[in-house]
């Protein structure tokens, strides 16, 4: 591989068809290993609820079929499992996690109460910061609720995982050094309650694990980089650069996502559309 080559990986989640945004997404990641570099594949598969063997199959097929050659094998994240829980317990034995037993609704309803006092309510990339209620049980009261089964994420005490890490930074080839600021997400969630994993702690695991040397990805994911950057410190990995992109719109300006019920790169097949026009769609 020569000196400007670089290992890269498109990471979609098989919950659903592809759409424009991943063609544009795949096609970036593609290029920018360059001529001699390497671009694999990585399903991100952990959320079992949602994911379907049948949107797998139409990954590969719609990729194939834009004309994308990713190496194989291709990791597929919910055969990894073990590997996720061997990093968390590195973490735990840090004492770094913390049980979290709130449900969504316990959320909720602390942060509406705290709403009458809004400085207390921090906004975080992904909408309200959990406000931390658990991080103040007792060890009795931790293992009294696990005693009697109550379900239970394991949080980042992301304070004192910052504070053991020090301070940290990241480059975006585009946009240029970023000080790592994790606590924007307050304590996040390292394993579900339903899977024994997350994004955040599968992604950044597997970008190490598969010699991943320049991630790209939307820019909706940027604030992630924060967190991946401090669990690369805490598990002493290396650390790749980051080109993060813009997120492609439609005419009317309105970016695209499987919630939106964009058009798929299927339908789009099926309606006679070539590869050709799809790349001429996203202006690449
Ligand atoms: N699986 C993520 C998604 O489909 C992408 C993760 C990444 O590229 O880091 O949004």
């Amino acid at each position: 591989m020569s000196a400007s080559a670089s290992v890269t990986r498109f990471a979609p989640s098989p919950t659903g068809l592809l759409h424009l945004g991943h063609a544009y997404s795949a096609f970036f990641a593609s290029a920018a290993a360059g001529p001699d570099g390497r671009f694999l594949l990585r399903i991100e598969d952990i959320d079992q609820g949602r994911s379907r063997p049948a949107f797998e199959a139409a990954i590969l097929e719609d990729l194939g079929w834009l004309g994308l050659a990713w190496e194989t094998p291709v990791r597929r994240q919910s055969a990894h499992m073990a590997e996720y829980g061997a990093a968390l317990s590195r973490l735990e034995r840090d004492g770094l996690l913390y049980p979290c037993f709130c449900t969504r609704a316990d959320i909720q309803r602390e942060i509406a109460e705290a709403a009458a006092a809004p400085h207390l309510v921090k906004m975080g990339p992904d909408g309200p910061v959990y406000p931390g209620t658990c991080r103040h049980l007792t060890k009795a009261e931790q293992q009294q609720r696990m005693d009697s089964g109550t379900p239970y994420a394991l949080r980042l005490k992301t304070h004192e995982a910052m504070a053991a890490a020090g301070p940290l930074t990241w480059h975006d080839e585009e946009r240029g050094t970023f000080e790592a600021a994790p606590d924007v997400f307050g304590d996040v969630v390292l394993a579900r309650k339903d899977v024994p994993a997350s994004y955040h702690l599968a992604c950044t695991w597997d970008d190490a694990l598969q010699g991943i040397t320049l991630v790209t990805r939307g820019e909706d994911l940027l604030a992630a980089t924060h967190i991946h950057r401090l669990l690369q410190a805490l598990w002493k990995l290396p650390v790749p650069r980051y080109r993060h992109h813009r997120l492609i719109a439609d005419a009317g300006g309105k970016k695209f996502s499987k919630r939106d019920h964009a058009p798929t790169l299927r339908a789009l097949r099926e309606s006679g559309a070539t590869p050709e026009r799809v790349k001429g769609m996203l202006g690449s």
